[in-house]
Order: structure tokens, then C-alpha cells, then sequence
């Protein structure tokens, strides 16, 4: 049983969740200390065995031993839902794999209550994690999703992070993606929540003059200009492409964006290349007479 925690406010824990951690045969907890702090702020004893990172995998058999005994597993961790940037995937896997039922008390999840309290569009939205600690792999995480918008992704983007890398995460996400609406949310549910929704300039500005303390999460809103435009010509995706791309590579990039067989996308740009070709050779008078548009590349200098 996949069991939701608070992240912050113990008036949070569902009845369901109490019930389920009392009746469990074993709680399985990522911080055992942590986790008894709550059984006793909740006036209840369990039995806890720790289930982290680092040994989750040697664990699982001995867990689906207990399962296949009938026993009652709760799995719960340091705060809001297991799984979400927390572990437990890999025994959910493998327990559904043997069969064996999985069932979840849901629960309290910083990401999504950042995302209801953004302002910002709540659907679709895609859930990231941590952005990567070190600064080079953090930039080329961040331009991959841009890349990912400029192809047509279009939703609110959502990160945890750490307080002590916030103005530098902010300042990274500000270059990469420029004026966009965001949000940070930090100390959820807790005595000092607060939410700043600003552009992400000014919230890199403000959080580089005024560290942040507590637990973070970072919400985006969509690109404005990811919205489905019109679908291109093969000739216009073709004089697109070729520009960055060889003929054989503009040709297959073309034929899989507009889904027109291969074939026929290699003879259209054969066919351009040699109208291209045509217009080149003409003199000048008959060029500016017939060819309102001159092929730049051999446009000879006036
Ligand atoms: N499983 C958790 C959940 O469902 O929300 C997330 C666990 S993740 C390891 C912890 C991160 O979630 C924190 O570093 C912070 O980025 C975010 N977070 C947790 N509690 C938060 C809160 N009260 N306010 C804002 N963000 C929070």
C-alpha cells in the first residue's frame, strides 16, 4: 500500500492514512527516524524498515516474500507521495510484475500543489524532478526542453530545487527560457507558505538578492508561442531544412515531419534544386522579368 504523507502540515494525514499505517504489518520508510517522529505525532507504534535509494533493489525480494505471505506493506515516504522523486518505482514494478496487488492512499504532493496555487495553466503540466545539481548538465537539461517546446510541447513545466540553488537554477531557466510566467512555492502547507508568481527575470532577480530558505518547487507556465501552428508545405519545411541540413538529411527530417513518403519528398527537392539551378543561370533582365524570387545563395553581388 502506497501510502501519502504530509510535506509540512500533519493536519494533512488522511484517515485512511492512519488507518493503513496502524493496521500495516511492517511500514516501509525511507528516514526511520523520521518516520517514527510522525507515527508518534500521530499517537501510533509501527514497525519500520527502512526502504532508500541505495538499497531498494536488495530489498525487494524479501518484500515480495512478505507480500506473497499475505502480509500488509505500507510504503511511505519522508514526505508527500512515495515514488515522486522519492523511491518505491522499482518495488511497485516488481510486485506488479509477480501479480501481486498494489493499491495507494493518496495523498499531499508538493508538485501539484504548486502547480494549483501558480496561477499558471494547470494542464497539461510535466512533472521533472530535480533539475541536475551541476550547472553544465542543469543548462543542457533546461535546452533540451526548450528544444522540446520549439517541436510543439506546450505545458506548464514544474521543478523541485534545493533553497541553497535557487537563484542560480532561476537565473539558468530565465536564459533559457526567457520572460515567461512562473512561480516559486516554498514552506507549502507550512506557517511560512509563500507563493511569488512573477516572471522568471524578476524571480532570478529577487531570489538572487534574497536567498530562500525551506523546501522549494518551481512552476512555468507553457511557451507562449508552442501553440499548434500551421502545418508547413513540403517546399517550405524543404527550404527550411536545407538550410542547416544536407539534402539526404533535409530529405528524411522533411519526410518525417510531414509524413510524406521519402520518395516523393526527394523529388520535390530535386525538382527545387534544379528550378533553383534554372533561375541561377538566367540573365539579369529575364531574372527580375520571371523570377520575383531570386535564390539568395547565387544572387550575384549588385
Ligand atoms: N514525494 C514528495 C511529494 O510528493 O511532494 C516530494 C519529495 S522530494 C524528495 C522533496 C522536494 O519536494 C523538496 O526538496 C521540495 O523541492 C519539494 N517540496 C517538498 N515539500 C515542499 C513544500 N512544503 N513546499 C514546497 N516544496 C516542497
Amino acid at each position: 500500500m502506497l501510502v501519502s504523507t504530509p510535506i509540512g502540515n500533519l493536519g494533512d494525514i488522511s484517515e485512511r492514512a492512519r488507518a493503513v499505517l496502524a493496521a500495516a504489518d511492517m511500514v516501509l520508510c525511507e528516514d526511520t527516524r523520521r518516520t517514527r517522529r510522525l507515527c508518534a505525532a500521530l499517537g501510533m507504534h509501527a514497525r519500520l524498515f527502512s526502504l532508500h535509494e541505495h538499497n531498494e533493489a536488495a530489498r525487494i525480494p524479501a518484500i515480495l516474500a512478505k507480500l506473497r505471505e499475505g502480509r500488509l506493506l505500507a510504503l511511505v515516504s519522508d514526505a508527500g507521495t512515495p515514488l515522486i522523486s522519492d523511491p518505491g518505482y522499482r518495488l511497485v514494478r516488481a510486485a506488479l510484475a509477480e501479480g501481486l496487488p498494489v493499491h495507494a492512499v493518496p495523498g499531499p504532493n508538493a508538485a501539484v500543489t504548486a502547480l494549483v496555487l501558480s496561477g499558471l495553466p494547470p494542464a497539461p503540466f510535466l512533472f521533472l524532478g530535480f533539475p541536475p545539481a551541476q550547472a553544465g548538465q542543469r543548462v543542457r537539461h533546461f535546452r533540451s526542453i526548450r528544444k522540446a517546446e520549439e517541436a510543439g510541447l506546450s505545458a506548464s513545466l514544474i521543478w523541485h530545487e534545493a533553497p541553497h540553488r535557487l537563484a542560480e537554477t532561476l537565473a539558468d531557466l530565465a536564459a533559457t527560457f526567457g520572460e515567461r510566467d512562473a512561480a516559486v512555492a516554498r514552506e507549502l502547507t507550512k506557517r511560512f507558505e509563500e507563493v511569488r508568481r512573477e516572471k522568471l527575470p524578476a524571480l532570478a532577480a529577487y531570489y538572487a538578492a534574497h536567498p530562500a530558505r525551506g523546501e522549494i518547487t518551481i512552476v512555468i507556465g507553457p511557451a507562449p508561442e508552442a501553440r499548434p501552428s500551421e502545418p508547413k508545405s513540403v517546399e517550405e519545411a524543404l527550404k527550411e531544412a536545407l538550410q542547416t541540413h544536407s539534402m539526404r538529411d533535409a530529405v528524411a527530417l522533411v519526410a518525417a515531419t510531414t509524413g510524406r513518403p521519402r520518395s516523393q519528398v526527394y523529388a520535390r527537392a530535386l525538382a527545387m534544386k534544379e528550378e533553383a539551378g534554372k533561375d541561377a543561370a538566367l540573365p539579369e533582365s529575364a531574372e527580375s522579368a520571371e523570377s520575383p524570387e531570386p535564390v539568395p545563395k547565387n544572387t550575384p553581388d549588385p
